[in-house]
């Protein structure tokens, strides 16, 4: 059974109108709460969408699914050779859907104007510390400055509120919350912690190791007055703060220990082509293959609203059953 509904929507209501898309499962970088230092085995270049399948699929969840934002990810999308028409042709849609991308901010100094002029609205830029020793523990790369100067690049561009997405990790950065939110409100970045969530692709995630939005926030209150944000939420992930009484924010998005699914908006696609209606979805509906195999875009529509009624109410962490997904974060799209 289906709802009637030409919508994204699922049995307990929700409707999803965010559609995440993963460019590509490849990254430059390592962090470990992502990606083993060796990495993983990448997706064959044959299963990966076309830039052409990517943007048909977008046409189609923009103009008979009611998919309102676009947010690119990955992965590091920023490595996809086509991004600049992929969001070229998406902005070129009606109804235009806002168009984001969430990324680790390396080579974004040199991207941020065209895609800017291509239509980019905003960026998400993934910064854990500001201490480059640190970047380069975490992350595995020496590229701290290139990150810093993505930064610059997307906020001289207008690809504003340039926002910044942390996860702390205990004894490594955990220390670090209130000189984070120092360096974003000196910018003009919106900083949003993340609780780190088990999607590593080591399995390597433990409850009792994962720094809790409870104590993101003890730390950021021994040095900054924060308060409630009147704004509405609707389906955002963050809970946000007013900073020192406003106007700059701060957020946690607090997967594991505040989670949201209950107001969860989103629809996502992976860069091979299958749609998932959650990040922690055991299960996922090919698309590829309808697309390849010559079905006309009602089919795909389709068979997509199918893949997100089926969505379950919730991730289900604190189930002592739940099992991590087989995709790792980086091959989902975060
Ligand atoms: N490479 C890009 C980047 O780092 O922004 C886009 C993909 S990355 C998977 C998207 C976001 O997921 C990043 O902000 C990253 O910090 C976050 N992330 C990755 N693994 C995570 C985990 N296990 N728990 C929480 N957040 C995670
Ligand atoms: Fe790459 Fe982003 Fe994963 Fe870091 S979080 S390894 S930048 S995909």
């Amino acid at each position: 059974m289906t709802s009637a509904h030409p919508g994204l929507i699922d049995r307990y209501g929700r409707r999803a109108v965010d559609l995440r898309v993963s460019l590509t499962d490849r990254c430059n970088l390592r962090c470990s709460y992502c990606m083993p230092p060796e990495g993983l085995p990448w997706l064959p270049k044959a299963e990966i969408l076309t830039d052409g399948e990517v943007l048909r699929l977008i046409t189609i969840a923009v103009t008979r699914l009611g998919v309102e934002e676009v947010r690119f990810t990955g992965g590091e999308p920023l490595l996809r050779p086509g991004i600049v028409d992929i969001v070229a042709g998406s902005a070129a849609l009606s109804p235009r859907p806002r168009l984001s991308i969430t990324t680790n901010g390396i080579g974004l100094a040199r991207l941020a104007v065209p895609l800017r002029d291509a239509g980019l609205d905003r960026v998400n830029v993934s910064l854990d510390t500001i201490d480059p020793e640190r970047f380069a523990a975490i992350a595995l790369r020496r590229r701290f400055q290139d990150v810093i100067d993505g930064l610059s690049g997307a906020a001289a561009a207008g690809l504003t509120p340039v926002k910044l997405n942390a996860v702390l990790l205990r004894d490594v950065n955990d220390d670090e919350a209130p000189a984070l939110l120092r360096f974003a409100l000196k910018h003009g970045y919106e900083l949003r912690f993340i609780e780190q969530m088990p999607l590593d692709a080591q399995h390597g995630w433990s409850r009792d190791r994962m720094v809790t939005a409870d104590e993101i926030l003890a730390s950021l209150t021994t040095e900054f007055d924060l308060t409630p944000d009147p704004a509405e939420r609707g389906g955002a992930p963050a809970e946000t703060w007013l900073v020192d009484g406003g106007p700059a924010k701060v957020g946690v998005i607090a997967s594991v220990t505040r989670p949201f699914c209950g107001d969860c908006d989103r629809t996502r696609l992976t860069a091979d082509g299958q749609v998932r209606n959650c990040l922690f979805a055991r299960g996922e509906t090919d698309l590829r293959g309808l697309l390849r195999g010559g079905a006309g875009d009602e089919e795909i529509a389709q068979r997509w609203r199918e893949a997100m009624w089926g969505k379950m109410p919730g991730h289900g962490i604190d189930n002592p059953r739940f099992l991590q997904p087989t995709r790792p974060m980086s091959a989902i799209g975060g």
